[in-house]
């Protein structure tokens, strides 16, 4: 009666359990909505949308709130419906049937699923064993294979590690492809490769206010980089892929990206608090996070995420994974959600459950 298109019976389907745990430490949100300020702007923005007139066609509006922030022309952003769809969209300009895309791993597991779905062919580039990645190893498999795209995610997610600044430049310098590097975590880390737009054609960085800016809700993300290849991107996007409620929240919370300030160092504070207490515990490693959440390994992680979850707190369990055996993703949530998860994960481990 019917066949699919060759491929994607294959293909898994992205799945997170749908689960409103009472302390929710499984998606590297913003632990609360945003500042109230920002709040009140987005709802009145919101209030003032025409839900009968389709949105701006060159999403002008937010493409040039961004460019003045950033120093760039609105002709060098992309919006996307997160920057998931922006991703996708770049394998899709870039990939092709037999083009090769490297990417690191464990990464975000959806860039081999964009991959596919752009019928490329994902290349891996393993990190090592605490994680990190070689940017020589990176370079030279893209060299070696005549690799048509580079994906970075730095930080990494889910294993929380950054790149120094200088490894990244080094990877787009010494390629011949175009870079994404994937910065949904950047505002966490405090350094990003946007200020090497000016000097590298190649490169392209993606962002999203999914996760400092607490919008997850509205599906916003972006892409800057050079016009031709912003260009092309376009093209592969649908007209109208964001919604006006949508766009007015996100710029909304871009004009307003000041009041976001304290809550990005407070939750730095408190992933470093929660890292040395996690590291006080017997039996786990917490590795370096430049994030909003933090990966751990521990001998009976499933047990433990289980053991969360019957208490409502929610974590990522990873531990099915080969490459991360043992490891759990906890996001960093509010101090009172921090509180519960290491009063519960400290039992656990000490042994008194
Ligand atoms: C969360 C996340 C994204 C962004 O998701 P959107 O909500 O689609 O903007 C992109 N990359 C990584 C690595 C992420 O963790």
């Amino acid at each position: 009666m019917w066949q699919i298109r060759p491929g994607l019976d294959t293909l898994k389907s992205y799945h997170v359990p749908d689960i409103a745990w009472p302390v929710k430490l499984d998606a590297n949100e913003r632990a609360e909505a945003p500042p109230p300020a920002v709040q009140a702007a987005i709802a009145e923005r919101l209030a003032a949308v025409a839900a009968n007139r389709y949105p701006e066609i060159g999403q002008h509006s937010l493409k040039q709130a961004l460019a003045n922030g950033l120093r760039l022309e609105p002709e060098n952003i992309v919006l996307g419906n997160g920057s998931s769809e922006v991703l996708a969209a770049i394998c899709r300009v870039f990939g092709g049937p037999g083009r090769k895309i490297v990417q690191p791993s464990p990464s975000f597991s959806m860039y081999p699923i964009y991959c596919k779905l752009a019928d490329s062919v994902p290349l891996t580039v393993e990190l090592d064993a605490g994680f990190a990645l070689a940017p020589e190893k990176v370079l030279a498999t893209a060299l070696k294979e005549q690799a048509a795209l580079i994906i970075l995610c730095n930080p990494n997610n889910p294993t929380g590690g950054a790149m120094a600044p200088e490894a990244v430049e080094y990877i787009v310098a010494g390629a011949r492809c175009p870079v994404v590097v994937d910065e949904a975590y950047g505002e966490f880390s405090g350094q990003s490769a946007l200020p090497l737009l000016g000097k590298y054609r190649n490169l392209i960085v993606a962002r999203t206010f999914s996760k400092a800016y607490g919008l997850a809700a509205a599906r916003v993300g972006y892409a800057a980089g050079d016009r031709e290849i912003i260009a092309a991107i376009g093209k592969v996007l649908l007209p109208y892929n964001l919604n006006a409620f949508s766009l007015a929240a996100a710029q909304a919370a871009w004009e307003m990206r000041g009041e976001f300030a304290p809550g990005i160092a407070g939750t730095v504070a408190e992933r470093e608090r929660l890292a040395i207490a996690l590291r006080e515990l017997p039996a786990v490693e917490v590795f370096p996070s430049a994030t909003n959440f933090l990966l751990v390994r521990t001998g009976r992680a499933k047990a433990l995420a289980e053991y969360l979850a019957a208490r409502g707190v929610g974590v990522r369990d990873f531990s099915a994974a080969p490459s991360l055996a043992g490891c759990l993703r906890i996001t960093v949530g509010t101090g009172a959600e921090n509180d519960a998860l290491l009063a519960a994960t400290g039992k656990f481990l000490h042994g008194e459950v």
